[in-house]
């Protein structure tokens, strides 16, 4: 039986498209509530992260979208062998459509030769969508809208850099992730959520970068180095002061997530992927029998660089 076309995925796919566009996953949820409380009472972060969570109440309640910008749809779908990718492609787009004609989703694809917006949120290449075939005979779905604010402020760095006296190392990696992170205040709607790809080329490392934005907030590099670094840049991130929304405070990040990959030994590229506070994520698993699963917390297929992971 195929999988795809036997339970009607177009609409579990609309659903999804719900789901992250006006709820936001527990664990930035837990870690927006967890600044709020840190901020100074009647500190205008305060305020800030106090609208910040009313306005997540909001649109839950109304299945509204978080934010007028709906962002770069950013699909990773893992799938069981001989399965027609391209009928899960169509189902995709047609969700897409579906959902932007529903008012989840905003039409943002514009074309930028002709400057058109082309007025359902397809465009080519938009959504963005990636296959990972894995063992389980169930197909899962996840779907991150990625704001535009967040990621004109994401950006790269190439070791060393002169002016920060950032070597080709970790703590060179420290330096420009914090120079990004002070760079980004007053744009990019903090607090944000870094995710930091270390190495590889010019398009992998932000492909890592990216990458590291599916982790829940919660979890802990298993490369201890990796660890240290990250708790530490999250330290450092909220001690900028730049705070929620740019007004000063505690709260910069929520989290700084950062994975490595390899380079060639010419090139030592820092690439960060800043998510804003909407960090809008969530996944949906169909198994065969139709038995459909939404998962508000990203499971951990879609953040391991196993091939063949059964999550
Ligand atoms: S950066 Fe995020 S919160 Fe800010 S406008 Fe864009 S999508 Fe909305």
């Amino acid at each position: 039986m195929n999988i795809v076309r036997a339970h009607k995925l177009k609409d579990h796919f609309v659903e999804l498209l719900r789901s992250a566009s006006s709820q936001l996953p527990g664990d930035v949820v837990d870690a927006l509530q967890q600044g709020f409380h840190q901020e100074d009472k009647g500190s205008p972060a305060h305020m800030a992260m106090e609208i910040i969570l009313k306005n997540i109440e909001l649109s839950k309640a109304n299945s509204t979208p978080l934010c007028q910008d709906t962002g770069t749809n950013i699909w990773h779908v893992y799938h069981p062998q001989h399965i027609c990718k391209t009928a899960l492609e169509e189902m995709i787009r047609d969700a897409t459509e579906e959902a932007c004609r529903l008012s989840y989703l905003r039409a943002n694809a514009v074309d930028p030769v002709s400057g058109l917006n082309s007025g359902n949120n397809l465009g080519l290449r938009f959504p963005v969508i990636s296959f990972y075939e894995w063992r389980s005979s169930a197909v899962r779905a996840s779907v991150m809208l990625k704001g535009g604010g967040c990621e004109n402020v994401s950006t790269q760095y190439a070791l060393p850099h002169e002016s920060l006296q950032a070597g080709r190392d970790l703590d060179g990696v420290r330096k420009v992730v914090l120079d990004a992170v002070f760079k980004a205040q007053g744009r990019g709607c903090a607090p944000g959520i870094i995710g930091v790809g270390i190495g590889g080329d010019r398009i992998t490392g932000m492909i890592e970068a990216k990458h590291q934005l599916w982790r829940d907030l919660a979890d802990r590099n298993p490369v201890a180095l990796l660890d240290k670094l990250e708790q530490r840049l999250h330290d450092e991130c909220n001690q900028l002061g730049i705070g929620p929304m740019g007004y000063g405070g505690k709260t910069t990040v929520l989290g700084v997530k950062a994975g490595a990959i390899h380079r060639v030994p010419a090139s030592y590229f820092v690439s960060i992927s800043y998510m804003c506070w909407a960090s809008r994520k969530a996944s949906v698993t169909i198994a065969p029998s139709g038995k459909t699963t939404f998962h508000k917390r990203v499971p951990r297929s879609m953040t391991c660089n196993t091939p063949n992971c059964k999550g």
